[in-house]
């Protein structure tokens, strides 16, 4: 079977140089190396086992990875007592991590699951005896694949083929699949757009019709899939799907409105962005994205919220959003320098990473040499002294105005200018 296969254009992941895609491919192969090392040593032992899931995907795609998966017959007890390095990380589902070789897996019995009462996690699971009943609990064709030692690919469901349709296709009944399991439709539409394929009818019409069980799912497992969305090579794919899909209707915590105009990147304010997949940064991506659906900065981060993403990153997306707002409709110098001054200069550079036409402002940007009060050669106390005063908030408005003059290149930053400017500032002012 195809391993280390096509590496062409539609397969470069976020940042995809060719060069990175092969170091990645390099990463793969040693990982998958280790990976057949466990099932030797598992087969000598009188155990089957195999190495499952994405990773089998990615290598017949030609896509780097970087987790491998094993699914074993041995008990989660014996598989500890075959590895020197074993650390029992899920037990409760029949998971243990083993590091070997230098790299460490997740070596899981074969298993199936019970009774998704809930619609997002079995009940219960079970131990199984076979690879098969192992391979008919996933999601999706091309994830229900094993490769064994011997080179042999366990494929019961056509995941091989759907590979080579490039096509999500659930094992078994769509509608059945998400009802057990809601997050499995969020998950459907993530592949489409990190691996560039097409839904099956089926799929889709079973996303349609069970789209309200999503309410069922933690919005931080909605928040990782569509993460992952974005830092793939064709997050515009996803965020139309997820828009058509009618899922962001049935979430769990309403997302602000903004966030349902997925997938308008064609129409107006997204002509003066870059197209999403050509900025190297996620977070760069998601304020483009969010700044494009004309959401305010709070709406920006309320989505960030929901979805439980870091404090840090929300306030980085609210500052780029922000940004953008300030910078439309176009601004000359001067509103330009305000703007950096008041959101700081990470948030200029995201918005400078996710436009078409990156000059003047970049320009701009560099010949300010001063971003913030920090960059200043004078510290307020020395203003203070240096104009006989009581230190008060006239200190922190002087700064701001002399930041802007050092800014618009009106005056140099030195001490002794800035000190002079000031003095003429109060004067002038009384
Ligand atoms: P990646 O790691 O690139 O995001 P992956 O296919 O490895 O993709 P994981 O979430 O790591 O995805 O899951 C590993 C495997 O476990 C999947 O390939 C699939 O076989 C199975 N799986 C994961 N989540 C589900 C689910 N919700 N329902 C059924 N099977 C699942
Ligand atoms: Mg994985």
């Amino acid at each position: 079977w195809p391993a280390g296969g096509r590496a062409g254009a539609g397969v470069l992941t976020m940042g995809g140089t060719e060069e990175n895609v092969s170091m990645g491919v390099a990463e793969a192969n040693r990982l998958w190396e280790a990976g057949l090392s466990v099932l030797r040593r598992l087969a000598d032992h009188g155990f089957q086992a195999y190495i499952v899931g994405g990773c089998v995907r990615d290598r017949a795609l030609g896509r780097p990875f970087h987790d491998v998966d094993i699914a074993t017959s041995a008990r989660p007890e014996e598989v500890m007592g075959i590895f020197e390095r074993a650390i029992p990380t899920g037990l409760k589902h029949g998971t243990v991590t083993v590091v070997h070789d230098g790299a460490a897996m997740e070596v899981t019995t074969f298993r199936t699951e019970f009774g998704y009462s809930d619609g997002r996690r079995p009940d219960a699971i079970v131990f199984v005896g076979t690879i098969e009943e192992d391979l008919a609990r996933r999601d999706f064709t091309v994830n229900a694949m094993a490769a064994g030692l011997d080179g042999k690919l366990v494929d019961p469901f056509g995941g091989m083929e759907d590979l080579r349709r490039r096509v999500i296709r659930c094992v078994g009944d769509a509608d059945a699949r998400f009802s057990e399991d809601a997050l499995r439709m969020v998950r459907a539409i993530r592949f489409a757009s990190v691996l560039g394929f097409r839904l099956a009818k089926s799929v889709w019409r079973g996303i349609r019709r069970q789209a309200p069980r999503l309410k069922n799912v933690a919005m931080e497992r909605i928040g990782a899939e569509w993460d992952k969305m974005m830092a793939g090579p064709h997050p515009e794919r996803g965020l139309g799907l997820l828009a058509r899909s009618g899922l962001l209707a049935h979430l769990k915590e309403p997302l602000p409105a903004a966030a349902f105009v997925c997938g308008g990147q064609e129409s107006g304010a997204f002509r003066k962005f870059l197209p999403l997949h050509q900025m190297e940064d996620k977070d760069v991506r998601w304020a483009a994205f969010l700044a494009g659906t004309k959401a305010s900065p709070e709406e920006a981060g309320l989505v960030f919220r929901a979805l439980r993403f870091s404090g840090a990153r929300q306030e980085r997306i609210e500052s780029a959003v922000a940004f953008a707002r300030r910078m439309d409709p176009a601004q000359d110098r001067e509103a330009f320098i305000d703007a950096v001054l008041d959101l700081g200069l990470p948030a200029a550079e995201d918005w400078l990473a996710a436009v078409a036409e990156p000059e003047p402002y970049r320009a701009w940007l560099r010949q300010m040499g001063v971003y913030a009060i920090g960059d200043l050669a004078v510290r307020g106390d020395e203003l203070a002294r240096s104009l006989n005063r009581r230190p008060g908030p006239w200190v922190g408005r002087l700064l701001r105005r002399l930041l802007k003059e050092a800014a618009a290149g009106r005056t140099a930053n030195t001490r002794e200018t800035l000190l002079s400017l000031a003095a003429e500032i109060v004067e002038e002012t009384e």
